[in-house]
């Protein structure tokens, strides 16, 4: 049955109530949807069953997801195989999705464990540097890009409901190849936390703190706050993709240095006026974006 905003889904299995699949609860349960919850931190479920967020908590077993008629697993990737196999054993849901900032390793996990058909692996570009339920929040994901990956055996149907589902919630699915996915956010996303930390680390060596920055400080640095875990799991699942972003950065860092070192404004220059053209050029990109 469809519910009165439209969305067919009656009930849904969300497994990790953090930051992302927390507000994925939150939206699906303002939506009318039933929603089955399980984290293993028996902290985090309590909150989320006490707010009514989740209508029936879980154990590990899984044991109640049969009646849900999608699975949404959003625990940190490197951690997703393992809880693929019990959900694998624990409903015949017809959508199961995960959230993970990775998709090779999600796509293969999945066919290893023979879910192919029912499975599409989404990553949605909403977030925040804070996790956890107490970061989770209704309309994260509105208007968001959420990347869909499919398996080389998904079906039509589940990717029409992971469709649904995500824009249902607001965002904008987006269908595109596993390696793809993980090249393009190599650059566009893990390479950035990479700066971030590096900044972070430096700065410190520098004996210089967040108080000691103004608003471009500030804003390039924010990323240095993330989860330390999730960002573990994904630059080690990433890093064949990461690894080369970082020697390319790498290597304009050192073209940097070497134009200061030999005074040579011309070099230096170019450096500033090509960076500020791809700034206006891709800036245009990104309001058209918005605006679809
Ligand atoms: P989070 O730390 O806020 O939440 C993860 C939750 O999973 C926690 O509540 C934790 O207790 C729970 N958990 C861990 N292992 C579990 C297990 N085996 N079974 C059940 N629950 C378990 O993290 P998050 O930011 O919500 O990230 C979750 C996923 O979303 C990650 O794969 C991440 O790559 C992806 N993601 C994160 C962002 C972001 O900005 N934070 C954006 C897009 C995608």
């Amino acid at each position: 049955m469809t519910t009165e905003r439209g969305i067919a889904l009656q009930s849904a299995g969300v497994v990790g109530l953090g930051l992302i699949g927390g507000s994925i609860a939150r939206d699906l349960h303002a939506l009318g949807v039933r929603v089955l919850g399980y984290d293993r931190d028996g902290a985090t479920l309590d909150m989320a069953c006490a707010e009514g967020v989740v209508d029936r908590a879980l154990d590990e077993s899984l044991t109640g997801l049969e009646d849900a008629d999608a699975v949404i697993v959003a625990v940190p990737v490197l951690l997703l195989p393992d809880t693929l196999r019990t959900i694998k054993d624990a409903t015949s849901a017809r959508l199961i999705t995960d959230v993970g900032s990775t998709k090779r390793s999600a796509i293969a996990a999945a066919e290893s464990l023979g879910l192919g058909e029912r499975f599409v692996g989404s990553h949605p570009m909403a977030g925040d540097h804070r996790s956890g339920w107490r970061a989770s929040r209704k309309g994260l994901f509105a208007d968001a890009i959420v990347y869909l990956c499919r398996t080389r055996r998904t079906g039509e149907e589940p990717v029409n409901l992971a469709q649904e589902l995500w824009r249902a919630l607001g965002a904008r699915p987006r269908i595109i190849d596993a390696g793809a996915h993980d090249q393009l956010l190599a650059y566009a996303s893990h390479l950035m936390q990479s700066v971030a930390t590096a900044l972070a680390l430096t700065l410190d060596d520098a004996g210089v703190s967040r108080t000691d920055l103004g608003p471009g400080g500030s804003d390039s640095t924010r990323l240095a706050g993330g989860s330390v875990e999730m960002w573990t799991a994904i630059a080690r699942d990433n890093a064949d993709a990461l690894v080369p972003a970082i020697r390319a950065l790498e290597g304009r860092l050192a073209q940097l240095r070497a134009a200061l070192a030999r005074e040579d404004d011309d070099a230096l220059h170019t450096a500033f006026a090509a960076a500020r053209a791809w700034f206006a050029r891709t800036e245009g990109d990104v309001g058209a974006e918005a605006r679809r």
